[in-house]
């Protein structure tokens, strides 16, 4: 069913590839003329110099991902493998699917809300003070429950009453995801709150850059906390799983996006024209060297690229992988120095808006990002949790 499912959706892609191609080839043009006008060395200098970010930064992600593939993801293919009893090699339609069957958990609001204060302890008094108000839904800060007509999804938003408090739209459906989400949206929501409060209104708004750095500490700190509560091996894994995949999705696939983006822009710096041919060949090759030798493309994990539509922006998606690393970073060293170092995270960014260039307010915060040193310590943790999933799922069920 998954395999028919996949086909039929990327078999339509396929039909419009041409279009689609000239379309993103269209915006890329665009890229370099900005470029050439304004006498940049190249797409990617122009798109990242508005936030004074180096080029050298972006290239360090790329690098030092693709430096550590094979005992990182080519890894992770494998456990997939194991716990999914595939002989063969993994391919598209086993990718995207839990590795286990659910563990059902449901949780009230209050319940999650709970877990949330208790988890966040090490952020300190004042911290977890703001979010046992923001998310008391008697605040007026949180809309908690799906209604009719409300739309779906969850968001923060915290500029348009910068002189109120931040609004954080939620649909909370009694899921370990919504435990999560609250915590994310919260992550937000005291970015804006901090920001508001410490700068005057012109640098009160942060980055992009920094917009999901907040929100992934919060859920790595959070989910930290209920590994170290939980004692059934069923729901270990499952939250150990949650890891593995945010970091799948947000970083090594994400990267792969930077890398094909960046690839695609140097060809079209060259005088090329960008066909569907061009970018098929390139995004193969890299799903390739991303999975490794124990995935086997089928025909129509080329076509992928067409169905993202972050291409047609300007060199954003690589935010998604530096902004878990950040936060993944930021959320370690929370939790081994406890409240100095969650003093140092929120006087440096948190407080800072956009005071300073992002990755100014970022070394502040206790995260360097133009070393490789942030990416390592998230790859490692990587590493660690497969290696922890597949001692405790063979433990578990294959004895
Ligand atoms: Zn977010």
């Amino acid at each position: 069913m998954r395999r028919q499912a996949s086909d039929a959706f990327f078999t339509t892609f396929r039909q419009y590839e041409n279009t689609l191609a000239a379309t993103l080839d269209g915006v890329v043009k665009s890229h370099l003329l900005t470029k050439e006008l304004r006498g940049y060395d190249s797409c990617l200098e122009a798109a990242l110099k508005g936030d004074n970010i180096s080029t050298a930064t972006y290239r360090m992600l790329i690098d030092t991902i693709n430096a550590n593939l094979a005992r990182t993801m080519h890894k992770y293919v494998d456990l997939r493998r194991k716990v999914m009893g595939i002989e063969g090699p993994l391919t598209f339609p086993n990718l995207y699917n839990p590795m286990l069957e659910d563990v059902e958990v449901a949780y009230t609001y209050e319940q999650g809300r709970d877990l949330i204060l208790k988890g966040l302890a090490p952020m300190g008094k004042e911290y977890v003070g703001l979010l046992a108000k923001g998310t008391d839904p008697a605040s007026g800060w949180i809309d908690v429950f799906p209604n009719q007509a409300k739309r779906t999804g969850a968001y923060s938003s915290g500029i348009v009453a910068r002189d109120i408090h931040p609004f954080v739209l939620h649909n909370f459906d009694n899921t370990l995801d919504a435990v999560f989400t609250t915590a994310h949206e919260f992550g937000h929501a005291l970015h804006s709150y901090y920001s508001s409060k410490y700068q005057p209104p012109v640098y009160s708004d942060y980055t992009t850059f920094l917009a999901e750095v907040a929100s992934t500490c919060n859920e790595e700190v959070l989910l930290s906390y209920m590994l170290k509560q939980e004692k059934d091996p069923e729901r270990i894994l499952m939250l150990l799983n949650e890891r593995l995949e945010k970091i799948r999705l947000t970083i090594f696939r994400q990267t792969l996006f930077a890398e094909f983006e960046l690839r695609y822009h140097e060809y079209a710096e060259g005088d090329e024209t960008l066909t569907a041919d061009y970018l098929n060949g390139l995004y193969k090759e890299l799903i390739q060297k991303y999975y490794g030798p124990n995935y086997e493309l089928g025909p129509n994990d080329e076509v992928e690229w067409a169905f993202i539509p972050h291409f047609n922006y300007n060199f954003y998606v690589f935010t998604y992988a530096t902004g878990l690393t950040s936060g993944i970073s930021l959320a370690q060293q929370i939790m081994a120095k406890g409240e100095p170092a969650a003093t140092r995270y929120i006087d440096g960014m948190l407080k800072g808006g956009s005071s300073a260039p992002p990755l100014t307010l970022l070394k502040n915060a206790g995260v360097d990002l133009e070393t490789s040193a942030p990416i390592l310590t998230m790859l490692d943790l990587f590493e660690k949790t497969i290696a922890d999933f597949d001692a405790l799922w063979t433990k578990t069920y294959a004895q």
